[in-house]
């Protein structure tokens, strides 16, 4: 290039260039797809100035730039000579999302593998994507366009005077806000609107305010007892510390382990920040809800039944720091607290804390880092805690906080395992041997109440071929049919499918069908064929369908119209009869021999769990446990109340087997119509992780592929395998590095768990 010309085409911008470079905006788009990458776009004129990280966007994407909705994360300067396509529109008026959600969901999508978009849509409940409850409201902006083609000097001054207001304002304005702004009637609006002169814009606006709790009579603090106030010297240490903190509250049932969150957020609320209480699903009953509404004044609850308006005014009252505590459930982790001061996880062991869907996140890990950004401790309080937690704990990660009794020294019930292989009748097939028929009339005599609980719903488990010796299987599922004997149809639980019983065997055509097994309806029977004179009440997911439901059943049981409760795990956790004196755990087996790295820590937790709803009145209370397995450590542990001793053998077990807490897993589960395509596909994906591990020198192991335990299901056939390694990083960093070369056809389905809970 000769030297003049390259003189001109390296010379300084004019003025006038660098200006329109330096008033160029680009906005950072993310979308709700299974892609990484972030786009960007350039904000038009007529939008700039209104746009923030945190407000949605509709965009042109993909083959066709369909408009597509997505999020903004970012405003940049564009960079390099591409040329940008545009935004379409604004969506939101207000951020939804503040720079710390943009920030804890980016970490997410890089944790749990998914894009930062899908985290976005998660994070945002549907009710405030669609302003549930709103009205749609109209706002006016100056065409600028339009208004260059007149002579502005020439409009009469009351038009002039609202287009000086809305200018001065910088964004839309509606009708009665100009009106205020510029001192006028809505005559010179509609004057300029007739002329052309504004922009109209449809918009929906904030909700309308309402208050939607029910005062509860306000009730004082209780007096800690000795445990329970050094439990809360430790957690209030923390809360002035102002620096992250994970505690692990380990408290027997029945310690007063609430009390201390209570109070602990008393604190918080003194510093005029929020708290937030995460609790099972199942426990945010209108007792737990209660609790804390009769302490503060302002609770919002946020659970699964609420409507999309519910939801959406929940979001906006605490968004604007109207609310002391949020009580929720998993997705309350994700409340938009302004000032967080404290998060609290009750039962953390409980397994409805992960998500089982896009992002599979789990509630605990999400927590923890939000604490960390946010500087402010996180409380896991549990009985029973999860073997992850306890290690963290052990090793110092952790603060370990103990409260060794119950309150007012009550004492723990006593456990006893039944050998149901000498009981001959639960031989013979009976669900109640008989100790626990014994036991049930004794307490009922005696005006206590019992609870049965059983893992089973549904009458007969299993539909079995007496004569083939084969399960008789859903077509679509890798899993036998239940019998509903109250509906009159066998079963599948994990789909739809749901038939008159056979007669004959599908396979050998025999007229050899059998029943086999032990569900809620059955047990039930055979209650009201042993005790015809004791009320009985089953609580499974098919008697409680109807909302409130539950509560009007545990009503019936609280009041006494029932003697015996028997029901799945819905009845396990949390509740506190003071009149129960017998528990029966029908069959500890049903989870202990399942093959999941954690059946015996489940079966301990459930155990201990279940225990802890008998002897919580002054009658005192037992229980039994009908096993087939007395000498497994996870039932002898649970039967001596001692947990501790529980985690040490359990903890050794798991170090030989290099599984978790001592490994970090991620779940890799493929599935397809086709089951040698998902097979060759598996292997194939197994290989491109496996090459890229040794190429890397990265120390991790690859299990499988291999066919999942329930290998069909809903028609798809599943294949799975696991990755392996000391940090999830490793894992993590490993496929974001292979990525893009893993398959991706659209025979194959696949998604990666990350730490999987559920290993179906
Ligand atoms: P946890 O959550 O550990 O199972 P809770 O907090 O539910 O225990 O307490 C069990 C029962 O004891 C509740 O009825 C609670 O009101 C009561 N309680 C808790 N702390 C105290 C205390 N310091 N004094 C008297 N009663 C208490
Ligand atoms: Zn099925």
């Amino acid at each position: 290039m000769p030297p003049d010309q390259k003189q001109l085409f390296d010379a300084e911008p004019l003025p006038w260039e660098l200006a329109a470079e330096e008033d160029l905006q680009a906005a950072d788009v993310v979308f709700n797809r299974p892609m990484e990458q972030t786009f960007s776009y350039l904000i038009p004129d007529d939008l700039r100035g209104q746009l923030q990280p945190g407000q949605r966007v509709r965009a042109p994407l993909g083959r066709g730039d369909r408009p597509t909705t997505g999020y903004c994360v970012g405003i940049s300067r564009p960079s390099g000579s591409r040329k940008l396509k545009s935004l379409i529109e604004i969506i939101d008026r207000q951020p939804l999302l503040t720079p710390h959600m943009l920030d804890l969901t980016q970490w997410m999508s890089e944790y749990y593998l998914c894009s930062w978009g899908q985290a976005l849509n998660m994070v945002v409940p549907a009710g405030v994507k669609n302003s549930a409850g709103t009205r749609l409201r109209t706002y006016f902006s100056p065409d600028d366009e339009a208004l260059l083609r007149i002579d502005e000097g020439k409009l009469p001054a009351k038009q002039a005077a609202v287009i000086a207001a809305l200018r001065d304002a910088g964004e839309p304005l509606q009708s009665r806000e100009i009106e205020q702004l510029a001192g006028c009637t809505a005559a010179p609006i509609n004057g300029l609107k007739r002329k052309g002169l504004l922009r109209i814009i449809h918009r929906r606006g904030a909700a309308d305010k309402q208050d939607l709790t029910e005062k509860a009579p306000k009730e004082p603090d209780l007096t800690l007892n000795a445990e329970q106030q050094a439990a809360l010297g430790t957690i209030v240490s923390a809360l002035r510390d102002a620096r992250h903190q994970t505690l692990l509250l380990h408290g027997v049932t029945g310690s007063g382990k609430t009390e201390v969150y209570i109070q602990a957020i008393r604190e918080v609320v003194a510093y005029g920040q929020q708290a937030i209480v995460l609790v099972p699903e199942i426990s945010l009953t209108p007792q737990t809800i209660r609790r804390f509404e009769s302490r503060f004044d302002s609770v919002a609850v946020l659970h699964s039944h609420l409507t999309d308006v519910e939801r959406h005014r929940q979001w906006q009252r605490i968004s604007s720091g109207g609310v002391q505590v949020i009580v929720g459930a998993r997705s309350a982790v994700f409340a938009p607290v302004a000032n967080l001061g404290l998060i609290v996880i009750d039962e953390e062991h409980e397994t409805t804390f992960k998500q089982e869907t896009v992002p599979r996140y789990h509630a605990r890990e999400v927590a923890r880092r939000r604490a960390e950004m946010a500087s402010v401790p996180l409380i896991l309080g549990s009985a029973t805690p999860t073997l992850e937690s306890w290690t963290a704990a052990q090793r110092g990660e952790d603060t370990l906080i103990r409260l060794s009794k119950r309150v007012s020294d009550l004492p723990l019930p006593p456990v006893a395992a039944v050998d149901v292989r000498n009981d001959p009748r639960c031989v013979s097939g009976a669900a109640i041997g008989r100790a626990l028929q014994t036991a049930i009339r004794a307490a009922v005599e005696d005006g206590g109440q019992v609870i049965l609980f059983l893992n089973v719903r549904g009458h007969s488990p299993v539909l079995w071929c007496k004569a083939c010796g084969e399960g008789i299987k859903c077509p679509d599922c890798d899993i036998t049919l239940t019998w509903h004997k109250d509906r009159k149809l066998a079963m599948c639980h994990t789909c739809d499918y749901a038939i008159d019983p056979p007669q004959t065997c599908p396979r050998c055509g025999n007229a050899s069908v059998r029943y086999f097994g032990i569900g809620t309806q059955r047990l039930e029977e055979e209650l009201k064929s042993k005790f015809p004179r004791y009320t009985c009440l089953r609580m499974d997911s098919d008697t409680m369908r109807k909302r409130g439901s539950y509560e009007t059943a545990l009503d019936a049981f609280r009041n006494g119209e029932v003697n015996i409760l028997l029901g799945t795990q819905m009845i396990a956790k949390g509740l506190d009869f003071p009149n129960v004196t017998l528990v029966g755990v029908v069959d500890a087996d049903t989870i202990l021999h399942q093959p999941d790295i954690r059946a015996a820590e489940r079966t301990f937790q459930l155990i201990a769990q279940v225990a802890g709803r008998a002897g919580r009145g002054r009658k005192g209370g037992r229980v039994l446990v009908q096993t087939s397995s007395p000498d497994e450590p996870a039932v002898r542990f649970a039967v001596q109340h001692d947990y501790l001793g529980f985690a040490k053998a359990e903890l050794v077990h798991r170090r030989e087997m290099a599984a978790p807490p001592f490994c970090r897993l991620a779940r890799v589960i493929l599935r397809g119509l086709d089951n040698d395509e998902v097979i060759a596909e598996a292997e194939r994906m197994a290989e491109i992780l496996r090459t890229a591990a040794t190429a890397s020198q990265v120390p991790f192991r690859l299990l499988g592929p291999a066919p999942a335990p329930i290998m069909k299901l809903n028609k798809y056939y599943r294949h799975h395998f696991q990755l392996a390694a000391a940090e999830a990083e490793t894992i993590q960093s490993l496929w974001r590095s292979v990525a893009n070369e893993l398959p991706r056809t659209s025979s194959v389905e696949y998604v990666v768990d990350v730490d999987p809970l559920n290993m179906r």
